[in-house]
């Protein structure tokens, strides 16, 4: 039997690739697609969806109406924030992509899905190649002296620095903690000509740089340095269909997965 999807955002860059990856599986059922930006208008006129049926809706009580299993949630914090409190209260699992939440919405939600008759998984990055990225990443974190992170994006995104990247230094710091190497050592900046010019402060030391450009999609350097040699992880989206193999497994998958689940790492391997 197929599973019945809900798509929250289903009008915005990347809900169109996931009506358009949903409508394509031939075990996945697009059943509601919610977008208050474009509520009113026929599915099948988002591009791409030409098969898909019904209207898009305004907000997520249509999801209850269509029997929605999952609801996937690509939009901003604050709508992601409530589609997740939505699905826990309701019993409808949610996988979310939706960048910037923050530490106190995860902490809340951990708490609400432990008790929840669904799942959810929070993910900053459903392409493989990225996932793959983070854990190489945490695998050399104890074996250099310092580590920066440029991550690299499409000039309309809202949020710096990507969430991938806070993810990749959280997971760097993780590792350089239980391997007692602690934080990298400290910036030996002692002046920025222009603030800023030094990046952001992330987990365990590791600056963190975003770059907005026209023309790229998703793109991460995770930079090592070691007395007289350095490592470059560099990982690329060239475009969005990289992220919805990951998207359409943790639909799969995420029935199997009690309570919130962050990151596509767990889902990954089973
Ligand atoms: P976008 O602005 O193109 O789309 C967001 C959509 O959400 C818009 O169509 C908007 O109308 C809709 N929306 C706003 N309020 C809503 C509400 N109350 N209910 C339903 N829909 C609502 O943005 P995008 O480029 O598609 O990115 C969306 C999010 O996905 C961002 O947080 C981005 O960082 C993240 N992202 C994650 C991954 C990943 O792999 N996890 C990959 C790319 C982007």
């Amino acid at each position: 039997m197929s599973t019945r999807v809900g798509v929250v955002g289903a009008a915005g860059r990347m809900g169109i690739a996931v009506c358009q990856a949903v409508l394509a599986a031939p075990d996945l059922e697009l059943v509601v697609a919610i977008d208050p930006a474009s509520a009113g208008q026929p599915i099948h006129t988002l591009a791409g969806c030409d098969a898909a049926t019904g209207m898009i809706a305004e907000d997520l009580s249509a999801a209850i109406d269509a029997g929605a299993q999952v609801l996937v949630d690509f939009t901003v914090a604050d709508v992601a924030l409530a589609t997740l409190r939505f699905g826990a209260a309701n019993g409808i699992h949610v996988v979310c992509g939706t960048t910037g939440l923050s530490g106190d919405a995860i902490a809340e939600l951990s708490q609400s899905y432990a008790d929840a008759a669904a799942n959810a998984i929070v993910a900053p990055n459903f392409a493989i190649s990225a996932v793959l990225m983070m854990r190489l990443a945490e695998q050399c974190a104890p074996y250099f002296d310092n580590c920066e992170i440029i991550e690299l994006h499409h000039d309309q995104k809202v949020d710096a620095p990507s969430g991938t990247a806070v993810e990749t230094a959280r997971r760097i710091a993780e590792r350089r903690a239980v391997t007692d190497s602690g934080d990298f050592g400290a910036d030996p900046t002692e002046r920025e000509v222009i603030v800023g010019a030094r990046g952001a402060k992330g987990a365990a030391n590791v600056n963190l740089h975003s770059v907005r450009l026209r023309g790229l999609v998703a793109h991460q350097e995770v930079i090592f340095g070691a007395q007289g040699q350095s490592l470059i992880i560099r990982q690329d989206s060239y475009d969005r269909s990289s992220f919805m193999p990951g998207v359409v497994l943790a639909i799969a998958r995420i029935s199997a997965f009690p309570g919130l689940t962050l990151g596509l790492d767990a889902l990954l391997d089973r």
